[in-house]
């Protein structure tokens, strides 16, 4: 069966088998990071034990080596999301995570403004009286870059409102997104909430005024099959490290054309077709461009590898397993004293659900979860305004993976059906 296939799978997370304060460990921190597959591990040490050398230089056998490995890693990134499609039509850019993907965008954007990339750039360049759209349910890698260009460009930012279960009021599109809109920066997923954006009247709203759409698919790459050709996203940013991957290596999907009327954000070695003591260097083509520095090879290899160990399960397959876990911990929702902070039904969400237990403070939780053996993420998850959203500071987040089990998420449920009665909150 399915649910024996997948306990196939977790066996291949050697950290998951251990027991963490004599009980059997509950990883339920995935949106966090998630953990890595034994082929993932291996592919970083076997590529410092077999090919280690620098890439894009070098005569050698192994640099050559290395190069191929390296351009087989953003092959295999580009099928995860569809990227490849269209051949030539799109481009995925390394970084070192969807946090750089998001500041690289919002420094280039902000160079562009400044004049630098010429007239092709100026689709990109904003003044006052331009706006900038995000939405309260942003994580801050998301909310702080653009905030930030606002402020050095003199536009205005704008934000979605949420509806009560923390879903992004997408059905406002019209009136959030005005003809000044240059820029929408918007999740997929939210980290929280776990809800999944309806993109598609954003989307179409945004391009119907001229506007660039950038994505945070940080929560959504690891748990559905993504096209990002078919959302028709402008931009894309996410992280190798929740999706099975390295630290360290992040990613950037962008249409080829806007890629290439993009200035670079960053500068040095590996970047630049020409450069001169008297006037401006000439830049590589993307991706290249945006790849200034010694990458991260190994990290970037094993991120490859993370890619196509995903596909080698299915999309498809993952989210209908981890439907499952969705399911279970939504169960939450009837312990005495929980709110949900999200969604409470299963549909268009993830298997992330955040929930305050009423009177206790989410880091007792943590603590008295912890002591049983299950890790969850505690704490305000890097995105303050959906927490005031739902009037408070701090919530308690479990957050699934392919590796996890109903039964685990059941062992939480369990565990925080304790929880006011430890703190005798009853
Ligand atoms: N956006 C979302 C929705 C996230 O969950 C995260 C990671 N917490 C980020 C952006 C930032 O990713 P990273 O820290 O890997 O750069």
């Amino acid at each position: 069966t399915d649910m024996e296939d997948f306990s196939a799978i977790r066996q291949q997370f050697p950290i998951l088998d251990q027991r963490i304060h004599g009980h059997p460990l509950v990883y339920l921190d995935s949106a966090a990071t998630a953990q890595k597959p034994e082929a993932v591990i291996d592919a970083e040490s076997d590529f410092y034990r077999t090919i280690n050398a620098g890439v894009h230089r070098g005569a050698h056998e192994l640099a050559a080596r290395s190069t191929v490995a390296f351009e087989e890693a953003r092959a295999k990134v580009a099928r995860l999301v569809h990227a490849s499609e269209a051949e030539g039509e799109e481009e995925i850019v390394f970084t070192a995570g969807a946090t750089a993907s998001l500041n690289l965008l919002a420094t280039s954007f902000g160079n562009a403004s400044m004049g630098r990339g010429g007239a092709a750039a100026r689709r990109f360049a904003l003044q006052p009286g331009d706006e900038i759209v995000v939405s309260k349910a942003e994580h801050h890698s998301v909310l702080l870059p653009f905030q930030e260009l606002a402020a050095r460009t003199g536009a205005t930012l704008r934000w979605f409102d949420l509806d009560d279960e923390g879903r992004i009021r997408s059905d406002t599109a019209d009136t959030v997104i005005t003809e000044h809109c240059k820029i929408v920066a918007i999740t997929h997923v939210g980290n929280t909430t776990g809800a999944i954006t309806d993109l598609a009247p954003i989307v179409s709203r945004a391009h119907e005024v001229g506007a660039i759409v950038v994505l945070d698919a940080c929560q959504s790459v690891p748990h559905m099959r993504i096209d990002f050709h078919a959302l028709d996203v402008d931009f894309a940013a996410w992280s190798s490290h929740k999706m099975y991957g390295p630290t360290g290596v992040g990613f950037l999907y962008g249409k080829r054309a806007l890629l290439e009327a993009l200035p670079p954000a960053s500068f040095g070695g590996s970047m630049v077709e020409l450069a001169f003591m008297d006037k401006p260097a000439q830049y590589m083509e993307p991706p290249a461009r945006f790849e200034a520095g010694t990458q991260p090879v190994a990290q970037i290899v094993a991120a490859g590898v993370a890619a196509d160990w995903m596909m080698g399960i299915g999309m498809d397959r993952v989210e209908r397993h981890e439907a499952t876990i969705t399911e279970e911990l939504l169960k939450l929702g009837e312990v005495e004293g929980v709110r949900i902070l999200g969604p409470r039904s299963a549909e268009r969400r993830i298997a992330t659900v955040a929930f305050e237990v009423e009177g206790v403070h989410p880091h007792d939780v943590g603590q008295f979860i912890d002591a049983q053996g299950i890790a969850i993420r505690v704490g305000h998850h890097c995105a303050q305004p959906v927490h005031r959203h739902f009037g408070v500071f701090a919530s308690n987040r479990a957050s699934s993976a392919v590796y996890n089990t109903p039964e685990e998420a059941r062992r939480l449920v369990e565990a925080v059906g304790g929880v006011r009665d430890f703190f005798r909150v009853k």
